[in-house]
């Protein structure tokens, strides 16, 4: 017998779960059940493909009973089972990096919701929270000895040699005296039926029937009560994407979504189609309420689960969609596609290929059809996923035009979002691009002084705060042939401009000229503005090629240390400090004040200025 301490983090995980999940503990059936069935996938699947368990035979089944009197809970199957060394990976220390990745990562208010708990599946220690002791017996499918796992969930766990005639796992539960309401048959198929009917093998219930005869009375006149031992499959064991549509009612579609990827929420909505032709595939996909909390993590769980002619293949392929579709869940099953696909091969077969880029096609489809039948649950759903499909509109040029009907963004002309279409119908005639303002956050770019400037013209402005946006753009040149124009470039500024501006700008040249020579090489170029109002004295106008001064920051974060392009100034004639320096010939009075121009245009815009201390210094003057 070899006794063994858990490592660090499954303490810290049984603490975390049984706090968490306390007010939730009958998942833990669940948990333990899907582990069977997860089992008996491996090993059927072993003996379906190639290797020394090809032609395995066996009868799945997952087998539950229970004694009242000794409080245990059995939960057996006839899977691919455990060696010892198996027991030592898997039951004493959370196997996967991903897992504990994630239990680092969480707040302490995020400790607290058993949601956020529950979508990772807790797995086999939840069942700590009903039991005071558990016992593993098991054999692995192909080797000779058993193994015995014990432990009381707390300290550490015990191995030692066991007997077992088949292959497979038994877990008893010792049940804490708080978890004796579950030794009972009725609750036991309650709980079969909520979170586990559609498991694809068959969970058989042990129990004792009492009948009474009432024919027959005995001396004190009660029914005569016989004992009947029955052993019952409590589940449908259908795979439900199998049913046809018709036969399937809602509450079905939505607990299958909730058993099957741990949520306590409906989906958003959900799109179940079956194709048949040159390839057969079924294709059942829900869109989650929320977005997965791992969403923006590189290391993301993918949420589609592969089978092949209904066995289970895997559900950890980020091949199966695009990435920018990560937050979609469901399933595929095809009926083409060799069972002993391997990821390699599944990345290069042309039957996944084509059912991967048919399901994005109907995925993305179906995202239309609904905000244009259904806004407000667009909206919601604009709410989560707009980041991911924007993500689409670089990584998914294939799509690019469906996704363009898709994403929004925030305008000057409504607190909502708008699309594209919708701006391109209410523009102005003569209008020739669509504008835009970027970086920076939302009520920042909205009380930007340049939008004004459009808006008062009539001009829409869409306000691109997301950071994404500015990187989507990047490749993302016209919509409908349209050019997006930045209206902190120079590109935008002809458009808009009308007779007056031009002999503005020859008038005050002089001081343009002033400003420049005092700035010297801090500046590309400094500009007359017509379209500033007297509140702003200058604003940072960049280039039309160039990259806004928000997406130098970002290059910069990403480790770009390359790129540093000067921005052209713009002042205001308007502004009474501009005729301060048409009329000073103090060269030093000037070059403080356009200093001071430059700089609070700079932080206008949300950059650190460089030399914090020479604009102190600067604005120490002027007010003296
Ligand atoms: P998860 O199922 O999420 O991997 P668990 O904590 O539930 O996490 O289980 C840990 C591991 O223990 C499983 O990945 C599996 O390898 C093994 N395991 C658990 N239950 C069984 C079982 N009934 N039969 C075979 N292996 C099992």
């Amino acid at each position: 017998m070899s006794q063994k301490k858990f490592k660090t983090e499954v303490a810290d995980l049984l603490k975390l779960i049984i706090h968490s999940l306390y007010s939730n503990k009958e998942i833990f059936l669940r948990e333990l059940i899907s582990n069977s069935s997860d089992a008996i996938d491996k090993l059927k699947y072993l003996s379906l493909t190639d290797g020394s368990l090809k032609g395995y035979s066996f009868d799945p089944r997952i087998q539950l009973s229970f004694d009242e009197g000794k409080k245990t809970l059995t939960i057996s199957d006839n899977g691919i089972g455990m060696n010892e060394d198996d027991l030592n990976n898997n039951l004493g220390t959370i196997a996967s990096s991903g897992t504990r990745k994630f239990l680092e990562s969480l707040s302490e208010d995020q400790k607290k919701d058993s949601n956020l708990i529950g979508q990772f599946g807790v797995g086999f220690y939840s069942a700590f929270m009903v039991a005071e002791k558990i016992e593993v017996v098991t054999r692995k499918a192909g080797e000779e000895g058993a193994y015995k796992w014990t432990s009381d969930g707390r300290s550490g766990y015990e191995i030692e040699k066991a007997e077992r005639s088949e292959q497979g796992s038994t877990i008893t539960l010792f049940m804490n005296s708080d978890s004796t309401s579950f030794l009972n048959r009725y609750e036991l198929e309650r709980l079969i039926k909520k979170y586990s009917d559609y498991v694809a093998y068959p969970i058989y219930l042990e129990y004792d029937k009492t009948n009474y005869n009432y024919e027959k009375k005995d001396e004190k006149g009660e029914p005569e009560k016989t004992v009947e031992h029955k052993n019952e499959q409590i589940n449908s064991a259908i795979a439900l994407w199998r049913k046809s549509k018709s036969s399937i009612k809602e509450e079905e579609y939505k607990d299958f979504y909730k058993n099957n990827w741990y949520d306590s929420e409906d989906p958003l909505f959900y799109m179940h189609s079956k194709v048949e032709g040159a390839t057969e595939y079924t294709t059942l996909f829900y869109i989650p309420q929320y977005a997965p909390f791992d969403m923006n993590y590189a290391d993301y769980k993918p949420g589609v689960k592969l089978y092949v002619k209904r066995v289970y293949i895997t559900d950890d392929d980020k091949e199966l969609l695009p990435v920018y579709l990560r937050f979609v869940r469901g399933i595929i099953d095809s009926e083409d596609l060799p069972l002993n696909v391997s990821r390699e091969i599944l990345q290069e077969n042309r039957i996944m290929a084509s059912i991967r880029s048919s399901s994005v096609k109907k995925i993305l489809g179906e995202f239309k059809k609904i905000s244009e039948n259904n806004p407000e649950l667009y909206d919601k759903f604009i709410k989560e996923y707009n980041r991911p499909l924007k993500e689409g509109l670089y990584s998914d040029y294939a799509n690019r035009d469906a996704l363009l009907a898709l994403v929004r963004y925030h305008s000057s002309s409504e607190d909502g979002y708008v699309s594209l279409k919708k701006y391109k119908e209410r523009m102005k005639e003569g209008q020739k691009s669509i504008y835009y303002i970027s970086g920076g956050s939302l009520d920042a770019l909205k009380s930007s002084p340049l939008i004004s400037s459009y808006t008062e013209k009539g001009y829409e402005v869409l306000i691109m705060d997301d950071d994404i946006d500015e990187i989507v753009l990047t490749s993302l040149y016209e919509y409908e042939g349209l050019p997006f124009k930045a209206i902190n470039k120079t590109g935008a500024l002809d458009e808009i401009k009308d007779e007056n501006d031009d002999k503005l700008k020859e008038e005050k040249k002089a001081v343009a000229e002033k400003v420049k020579k005092a700035l010297g090489d801090k500046v590309k170029d400094v500009v007359i503005s017509s379209r500033l109002d007297s509140s702003v004295s200058s604003c940072i106008l960049m280039d039309e090629n160039d990259p806004s001064v928000q997406m130098q920051r970002l290059m910069k974060q990403m480790g770009n240390e390359g790129i540093e392009v000067k921005p052209i100034l713009e002042i205001n004639p308007k502004s009474p400090v501009i005729n301060k320096i048409e009329a000073s010939e103090d060269e030093e009075y000037v070059k403080a004040v356009s200093e001071v121009l430059l700089d609070q245009a700079l932080l206008q815009e949300g950059v650190m200025i460089k030399d914090a201390l020479a604009f102190a210094k600067n604005l120490t003057r002027l007010l003296g």
